[in-house]
């Protein structure tokens, strides 16, 4: 089998996803700024948790228009539990420059795409192809595993030269229907050609695939070893004091920046420091202890292991805003690593 292989995929892959496609909200519309939300979302979580997260911003911000004049409050809550708020901030910039430089009509042009904030390499290929028809491959790491084992290829799956490649070999056989070819792409690699368990059986490839011919399925893709997450050990106080529960927002930069979150300290686990020291850093100094629990949230590259205090106290330091349970719950995008501490309430 030769690299040759890439030229019949689209002659397989689209029959195959018309007959098999899932019925996904973002498919109804092909607007530049319908797909463009769907795909950042989908680079934050699964299909079927995105569904309901893209229904509900859709309704609250329908146009370009809406989302670049929303609050940022309202932004957040709708981004609530989609994690990398930053993603969700870079949103907003990027509505605000289509409507200022495009009129609020995105530009097909995937270069240009790709000079609005938050849109990488990836987003412009699968925007410019699913709604302008634009022949420019969308390459994700679904996609490279899918190649990797339809060509039998042994480069490691994070090598530049390699995606580099690939996206050359795969433009050069896009279809006219460019963005049915990246959806079936991407589908191909939800549904079929799974990481741990592809269903050759029923892939449309079958017959065509390397790593299917040789066997080869659990050796490919080729992915090099991750570096060891670092580990954050954090106490977090949950202070009720009688105007509310106090809470303070997250540096602008960083791990959930600018979000809101329970007051809290790092600690070095070898060497804690008491908790009045940690309580009197935070200007707390009048306390007692309620409750405590543990929990551990995990990041992409980040874990932090966390233990949470339930303290009531009368004091109210100014670096921190008071706010009822029902607002808590309701209306302040509290960072999702901070929500389980509730259950201390
Ligand atoms: S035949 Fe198997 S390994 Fe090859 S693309 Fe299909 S599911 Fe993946």
């Amino acid at each position: 089998m030769q690299t040759t292989v890439f030229f019949p995929l689209p002659e397989y892959l689209l029959p195959w996803f018309y007959a098999n496609q899932r019925n996904l909200p973002w498919r109804q519309s092909k607007n530049a700024y319908a797909v463009w939300v769907s795909e950042i979302m989908l680079q934050q979580t699964r299909v079927e948790a995105a569904k309901a997260h893209y229904i509900r911003f859709m309704q609250a911000l329908p146009t370009v228009f809406d989302l670049a004049a929303c609050e940022d409050e309202t932004l957040m809550k709708l981004w609530e539990g989609l994690g990398y708020y930053s993603r969700a901030r870079n949103l907003k910039k990027c509505a605000q420059q289509v409507v200022e430089e495009y009129g609020g009509v995105f530009p097909s042009d995937k270069k240009l795409l790709q000079k609005l904030p938050g849109i990488g390499e990836y987003t412009a290929g699968a925007v410019s192809s699913i709604a302008y028809e634009q022949k420019n491959p969308a390459i994700d790491g679904n996609v490279l595993r899918i190649c990797a084992r339809i060509e039998g290829n042994f480069a490691p799956i994070d090598s530049v030269e390699r995606k580099r490649a690939l996206y050359q070999k795969l433009q050069s056989v896009y279809p006219d229907a460019a963005g049915d070819y990246t959806q079936s792409l991407m589908e191909l690699g939800a549904l079929i050609c799974l990481p741990e368990t592809p269903k050759c059986n029923i892939c449309p490839m079958q017959g065509r695939c390397v790593a299917e011919r040789d066997g080869l399925q659990s050796t490919l893709p080729v992915i090099p070893k991750k570096a060891e997450k670092k580990k954050v050990t954090l106490s977090v106080f949950v202070l009720k004091t009688p105007k509310g529960i106090l809470l303070c927002k997250r540096p602008d930069k960083g791990v959930l920046a600018g979000m809101w979150q329970f007051p809290n300290v790092e600690v070095d686990p070898k060497n804690p420091l008491s908790l009045k020291m940690q309580l009197g850093g935070l200007g707390i100094k009048n306390y007692t202890v309620l409750k405590e629990q543990g929990h551990t949230h995990v990041f992409t590259h980040l874990i932090w292991d966390m233990t949470a205090y339930l303290v009531e106290t009368s004091d109210m330091p100014p670096a921190f805003l008071s706010f009822s349970l029902q607002e808590l719950e309701q209306n302040v995008s509290l960072a999702t690593a901070f929500k389980w501490c509730l259950r201390l309430l």
